[in-house]
């Protein structure tokens, strides 16, 4: 599903991201660890478009994607959820998801400029797309309740909303359980599950090391931007270098 070859990220002098390569399987639930700083995020941005990489390559269902925008490879089936839910406070669960397809898909003002009926038509299927995806989620009920009205864990199944809204192949999500109690966790580990049962690939970045433990089927350990280890839990659990760069810190 996702392919990542010899892939670096320099911020100036630092390589946030440093010579990685890996490959994720389709329809399995890949995990990404490693201290703050590690360069999780940037991997995500790296996959997601957002930044193009200093070198190397990446590569989604074989399609060689390192020049595409952002839009583009969405539109090819990745979505994503950000460390920080940024959604509009004052607007309901319904216009942010729908705001937010628009956001993701759409190339820019020159899109609504040249093809007003096409935008219409689009702009009914992004709101049927927004309905199925806060079903999926569980949160059908608060549909017109505004984000200011509900809780943390449900802003986190709003930002799963909106990575689903697209009807993405593959999903990243960064950090989908920070900032929420432990029995929410669980909530939202059973939502990750489904999406898994339904065919999704899955990359999820995540500090809660249980959660990880118990859902991933593969683990690659970031450390300064560069991939220290990978393997399965139990691989990464009995890996000296993991344990001394990050478990036992
Ligand atoms: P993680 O998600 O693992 O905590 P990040 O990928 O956010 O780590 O960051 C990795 C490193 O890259 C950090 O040192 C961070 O300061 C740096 N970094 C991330 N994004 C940028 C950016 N847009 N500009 C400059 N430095 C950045
Ligand atoms: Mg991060």
């Amino acid at each position: 599903m996702l392919r990542a070859l010899n892939l670096t990220k320099m911020f100036g002098g630092l390589a946030a991201i440093k010579d990685v390569s890996v490959t994720f399987e389709t329809g399995k639930i890949n995990a990404i660890i490693g201290p703050n700083g590690a360069g999780k995020s940037t991997f995500f941005n790296l996959v997601a478009g957002a930044y193009k990489p200093t070198s190397g390559c990446i590569e989604i269902d074989g399609q060689d994607v390192t020049h595409l925008r952002c839009d583009l490879i969405a539109r090819l089936g990745v979505g994503r959820t950000f460390q920080t839910t940024n959604l509009f406070d004052q607007s309901t669960v319904l216009d942010n998801l729908i705001v937010g397809h628009r956001l993701r898909t759409q190339s820019g003002l020159w899109d609504v400029l040249i093809n007003s009926s096409r935008l219409q038509r689009e702009e009914r299927r992004c709101r049927e797309k927004a309905r199925e995806a806060l079903d999926f989620v569980g949160l059908s009920h608060l549909e017109n309740r505004v984000i200011a009205d509900i809780s943390q864990e449900e802003r986190k199944r709003v930002a799963f909303a909106l990575a689903l809204a697209t009807e993405p192949r593959l999903v990243l999500l960064d950090e989908p359980a920070g900032g929420v109690n432990p029995e929410e966790t669980v909530g939202l580990a059973a939502l990750i599950r489904k999406m898994v049962d339904h065919g999704l690939t899955v990359c999820l970045i995540e500090h809660k090391m249980d959660m990880i433990m118990s859902m991933a089927d593969k683990i690659m350990v970031l450390n300064h931007g560069e991939k220290i280890a990978e393997g399965t839990p139990e691989e990464i659990k009995a890996n000296p270098i993991v344990i001394e760069a990050y478990l036992g810190s």
